[in-house]
């Protein structure tokens, strides 16, 4: 794999400052290189074609990138400002075509915080980079049918006539967000890429942004149910282990439920055994 390393002159700064509320300095910003995915099948027997992948450079322009450690943490953030495609002269992937990479210039804003990964980048401590997108088309390489539509009897991995079958990636129509995936050092050497494209279609579409908000609010649910469980002075082990599985629609109907038991007195487990409470209600 060829180096995508390059220096943060006053050319880069100023396409980094398009990008910026306010005008950076060279000593605030982390600029470093990315690779975002490639054209060569991912291990769910899927690709990008080179189109889907310079479509997918469009895309990517101005996306914000995260680190899973702390998906939340303003101070984790990075942001892309430019994209390229690189033509790996020589290399093929596995099925016979010249291997083209889509490349990504990223910046971060130097804080005390973020120097720790800084440094990790710098040092070269493997990540891996997951993308989340959305595609119009899933194509089989066998018999070219657009499997969003029309599913067909072809298993990816699985050889016809002597050519693995795999799905083609065609049409992206969103870039979510990209991320640094932390992965045990003996997998890979360097950064490398993974693509995460496995959305089904737009609506369907992975968004991992909306993804942790929603896993936040299930916390926040999962919470306060437990919360109003005390209150009602519930101790039922089972009950509560069975609150962490609920969905989100189950705890929001719960909560609501319990709440108005907490307001309506003659409910029996609220019951607090002062019989005149009611009475002074009537
Ligand atoms: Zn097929």
């Amino acid at each position: 794999m060829k180096s995508y390393e390059f220096e943060l002159d006053d050319t880069e700064l100023e396409k980094i400052n398009r990008f910026a509320r306010k005008p950076l300095s060279k000593d605030r910003v982390y600029a470093f290189p990315v690779i975002l995915c490639d054209n060569e099948i991912d291990r769910d027997g899927e690709r990008f074609s080179v189109s889907s992948l310079e479509k997918l450079s469009e895309l990517f322009v101005g996306k914000t990138g995260i680190f899973d450690h702390d998906p939340k943490g303003s101070n984790q953030t990075s942001r892309i400002y430019e994209t390229f495609i690189d033509k790996q002269t020589g290399r093929t992937t596995s099925y016979g075509e010249e291997l083209v990479c889509l490349a990504a210039k990223a910046y971060m804003v130097r804080t005390d915080k973020n120097k720790p990964l800084i440094d990790e980048i710098d040092a070269g401590i493997k990540k891996e980079i997951s993308i989340s997108c959305s595609v119009a088309k899933k194509i089989c390489s066998v018999c070219g049918e657009n499997i969003y539509k029309k599913p067909c009897s072809h298993i990816k991995g699985k050889s016809y006539g002597g050519k693995k079958c795999f799905v083609s990636l065609e049409e992206p129509l969103d870039a979510y967000e990209w991320s640094f995936v932390a992965v045990p050092a003996q997998i890979n050497a360097g950064v490398k890429k993974t693509h995460e494209p496995a959305e089904k279609s737009s609506k369907q579409a992975f968004d991992s942004k909306r993804l942790s908000e929603f896993y936040l609010l299930q916390d926040n649910l999962i919470k306060k149910v437990k919360a109003l469980y005390e209150l009602a002075n519930v101790k039922d082990e089972q009950l509560l282990s069975v609150t962490d599985k609920l969905s989100v629609t189950e705890l929001i109907a719960l909560e609501k439920r319990l709440s108005e038991g907490l307001t309506r007195p003659s409910r029996p487990q609220l019951d607090i055994g002062h019989k005149d409470i009611e009475n002074y209600r009537s």
